[in-house]
């Protein structure tokens, strides 16, 4: 795989200070059942790297300590950790909303048959990755049989009570491109994904639309197709300097499997280092007593990710009414 790093380093974007945390963002690790196409983590069945169970302890710890309010869990597949569970339902009971980075397909592994009661049970928030509405896109994209799962998985979280009226189970779909371009107005594929998936009997509650990082899986294969400079100049020249204010970094912080932290998910993969640490990679356990409020934010181009056009986050786009 071709390293992308060196291509982002060099960086023009603004610099940016993170405001107050709100959220911690956990990577329990690599391993899923799929390996799709666009994967910024480079996740697939035979990646080996887990969370163990003292550092979900030291998770615990933090959100604790620092009162977080909001747990956004991703992987990998992060159900497929064996302490998922256990951080779900201990987050749980400490009142902070937990939110499951849910592939769908999960849903209809061997073992986790029981696994949209349990979320519903627990009141996990559900963002469920679904590329496109359309069977031959998804498939491109993440493999053959995929969205047939995906629906499948999506009608068991409905029959728990996700997405329907008037349920608090909340379902969230994301929309990812399918190639090296932007992501279309949110607002309106939206309403094509509710009119689309109606037909399937599936409901949700929104669509969010992310923006491709040209990083990892993906930014390897725009290297080996040649596109990597000109997506880069795409992202650059629909930048919106609106976004900056509420690109995720700004209130999330991001551990990863071996309890590394790092200012997002993005720079996990890039091992970015944060900016103003003594030590060149801290641990969540060394920053318990740290005020990160106000800390500079590593960037590089891959950032311009976040902010071109109507802008992308975990949250979706950051403004539904900019122009692309
Ligand atoms: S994009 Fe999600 S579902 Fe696909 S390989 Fe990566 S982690 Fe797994
Ligand atoms: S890629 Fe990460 S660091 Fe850069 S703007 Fe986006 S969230 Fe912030």
């Amino acid at each position: 795989m071709h390293a992308t790093l060196p291509l982002l380093k060099q960086t023009d974007f603004p610099a940016i200070q993170r405001q107050s945390l709100t959220t911690l963002q956990v990577n329990l690790g690599y391993r899923c059942n799929q390996s799709c196409l666009h994967c910024h983590v480079n996740a697939g069945p035979t990646r080996k790297e887990q969370m163990r169970r003292e550092t979900v302890d030291q998770v615990l710890q933090f959100l604790h300590h620092h009162r977080l309010p909001t747990v956004d869990i991703t992987g990998g597949a992060p159900e497929l950790n064996a302490h998922f569970r256990y951080l779900v339902e201990q987050a749980r009971a400490a009142g902070a909303r937990v939110m499951d980075r849910c592939n769908l397909t999960i849903l209809s592994e061997p073992g986790q048959e029981d696994l949209a009661d349990f979320l519903a049970r627990h009141e996990v928030e559900v963002v469920a990755s679904l590329p496109c509405y359309l069977a031959e896109n998804v498939d491109g994209q993440r493999g053959s049989g995929v969205y047939e799962r995906s629906i499948q998985g999506l009608q068991a979280l409905n029959a728990c009570g996700y997405g329907q009226p008037g349920s608090a189970l909340v379902l969230n779909l994301v929309y990812n491109p399918t190639g090296p371009f932007l992501p279309p107005p949110q607002a309106q594929l939206e309403a094509d994904y509710k009119r689309e998936l109606s037909k399937q009997g599936v409901v949700f509650n929104r669509l969010l639309t992310l923006t491709n990082m040209p990083i990892a899986r993906f930014g390897s294969t725009l290297i080996s197709k040649k596109q990597f400079a000109s997506y880069l100049h795409l992202l650059k020249h629909a930048h919106q300097e609106t976004n900056l204010g509420q690109v995720m970094c700004r209130n999330m912080i991001s551990v990863d499997w071996q309890g590394f932290v790092y200012d997002c998910d993005f720079n996990q993969m890039l091992g970015l280092p944060l900016p103003w640490s003594a030590r060149p990679r801290p641990r969540l356990a060394d920053l318990l007593e740290r005020e990160l409020s106000g800390n500079p934010i590593a960037v590089a181009d891959h950032c311009y990710g976040c902010t071109a056009g109507q802008g992308s986050s975990c949250g979706g786009a950051l403004d539904s009414e900019a122009s692309l």
